[in-house]
């Protein structure tokens, strides 16, 4: 009962790609505490983005530090705290030595592009148009693979533990699981989620799949892949080795986009939500089944809550480029002080004055898979102001949405009612109802936006009984839901959509 869950509590650690956070919610899925904390974007090169792995695992200790601090300080009793939820972002791939646990390189994020010139190389080679089936992903510079082949071929310390079959790989949930349990139990584990965007893992059975292996050119002796568990299991993830919350267990894990679905409780096929952050992504329940595109979208585990229940599907459409569009803005062009600013600076202007900024800092992922795009500004005149580009800017995600949810009618033969939304960018009034215009549906908001560090939380009570059936759920983050309706005529957004649609190609191939 209420009385009861508002008793329960569940810390959620949500590793983002700019920024870490942690909270703790009650039963009832209210935020208590709660702490976050940027970290830094290597950019060492042009299309290169490293993050420090060090410095993930200190602003996580950190971040469960304050919130806790202020948990307690609230009257609350860190004893009550019945688990801990981790969601963190996805692809990211960090290598280490299995013996010492000594970090061999920065990891690389999963916007970065070196790997560029390997994609092309990879394409052509035998057994490359046979990988998606497999997978669920196309070979792009996206997933983990190919971050690990540009450090095999690169980095001598990490040939090197390779060849001496010390290399251990991890995305950021393995690596993070393996500190925060104390390097000394050499935990390596992994959840479905995460481990079905390395590329490694045959969908259908989710196991490491020996051709895909092979294609890569590695040998399974020789690198220590973490162990594939669910996203949800009381024992897998270990338990917090140090600090105020010692010995509390860590019983939920996700990607987080899997973590945001869960979060907006998309438990049934059918339903979808789009999450506005540093990228946007777009995943639509499809059951217990996998469904492969064929219109340029992604196969992925949508979630596994394990012991009877089977796992869940998704198809996604993954944006590179949503937020991390309005930073440029802001660090490079300084335009505005903070991201909020991007909206009074739009707002400035009433419509885009015939500006289409494609935002292809990382070529253009789903649905167009165009490696070789690269950013550009169309449209420019004396006329154009500063506000132009800022509309631009976030009209660039809802043009992209739009192709994604096109396509994901033409793979799942259903069209979306309604959109639920999430993430940073989901703040602006402004491009909400922007993405109700160019999609023609509602776009559902709630005012509680924290649904990824949710969804990590939910996956953790499921493990220790705080939930046992979705149903329970059902009350869950339902009050103060925004709707926005679309407004604009259909002939207006088509012809806006339509100049999209010719900025993409005269977007591609600028660098060859
Ligand atoms: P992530 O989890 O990927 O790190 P978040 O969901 O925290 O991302 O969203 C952060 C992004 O949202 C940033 O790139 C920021 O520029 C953008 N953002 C935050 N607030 C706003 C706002 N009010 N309007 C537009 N963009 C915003």
């Amino acid at each position: 009962n209420e009385e009861q869950l508002k008793q329960w509590f569940i810390g959620s650690i949500d590793q983002g790609t700019t920024s870490t956070r942690f909270l703790i919610f009650d039963g009832t899925g209210t935020p208590i505490a709660s702490h976050q904390m940027e970290f830094e974007q290597i950019y060492l090169h042009s299309g290169w983005v490293d993050h420090d792995p060090v410095e993930i695992v200190q602003t996580v200790e950190t971040c469960i530090e304050e919130a806790t601090k202020d948990f307690t300080k609230k009257g609350y009793s860190v004893s009550d705290i019945k688990a801990i939820g981790l969601s963190t972002q996805r692809e990211t791939t960090v290598l280490w030595d299995c013996e010492t646990g000594e970090l061999l390189h920065n990891a690389i994020a999963w916007p970065d592009t070196r790997t560029q010139h390997i994609v092309r190389e990879l394409k052509e080679r035998k057994g490359a148009n046979k990988l998606q089936d497999v997978c669920g992903l196309p070979l792009s510079t996206y997933p983990s693979s190919v971050k690990l082949v540009w450090m095999l071929r690169n980095v001598d310390k990490v040939r090197k533990a390779y060849d001496e079959c010390r290399l251990a790989f991890g995305t950021i949930d393995t690596w993070l699981l393996f500190n925060l349990n104390g390097k000394d139990k050499k935990l390596h584990v992994t959840d479905v989620t995460n481990a079905s965007r390395t590329m490694f893992v045959n969908l259908r059975n989710l196991e490491y799949d020996s051709t895909v292996l092979d294609f890569f050119e590695l040998d399974p002796k020789k690198i220590k892949l973490p162990k594939i568990v669910p996203c949800s299991d009381p024992s897998a993830f270990g338990s917090m080795a140090s600090g105020s919350l010692k010995g509390v267990k860590i019983t939920g894990c996700l990607g987080d986009q899997s973590a945001a679905l869960v979060g907006q409780k998309g438990f049934e096929p059918g339903m979808a939500k789009n999450t506005y952050g540093t990228g946007c992504f777009l995943l639509y329940n499809v059951g217990e089944e996998p469904v492969m595109s064929h219109h340029g979208l992604l196969a992925t585990v949508g979630y596994h809550f394990g012991g009877k229940r089977k796992p869940v599907y998704a198809l996604e459409g993954s944006i590179a480029v949503a937020g991390s569009a309005v930073q440029f803005l802001r660090n490079n062009f300084k335009f505005i002080e903070a991201s909020p600013d991007i909206n009074t600076l739009a707002t400035t202007v009433k419509d885009n004055g015939g500006c289409v900024f494609v935002t292809a800092f990382s070529g253009l992922f789903a649905p167009y898979w165009i490696d070789d795009a690269n950013g550009t500004i169309f449209g420019i005149t004396q006329f154009t102001e500063r506000g132009h580009i800022a509309r631009a800017t976030m009209e660039a995600t809802c043009f992209q949405t739009k192709a994604i949810l096109d396509a994901m009618e033409k793979d799942s033969g259903h069209r979306l009612a309604q959109l639920a939304v999430d993430g940073g960018m989901s703040n602006s009034e402004l491009c909400m109802q922007i993405q109700a215009d160019l999609i023609g549906i509602p776009v559902d908001r709630p005012a509680m936006r924290e649904t990824t560090s949710l969804g990590a939380a939910i996956a953790a009570g499921f493990a220790v009984d705080v939930w046992k059936e979705f149903e329970e759920l059902k009350e869950i983050n339902k009050e103060d839901h925004t709707i926005f309706k679309p407004q604009m005529s259909k002939e207006a957004s088509s012809k806006m959509y339509k100049r999209w649609e010719r900025a993409v190609e005269m977007s591609k191939g600028w660098l060859d």
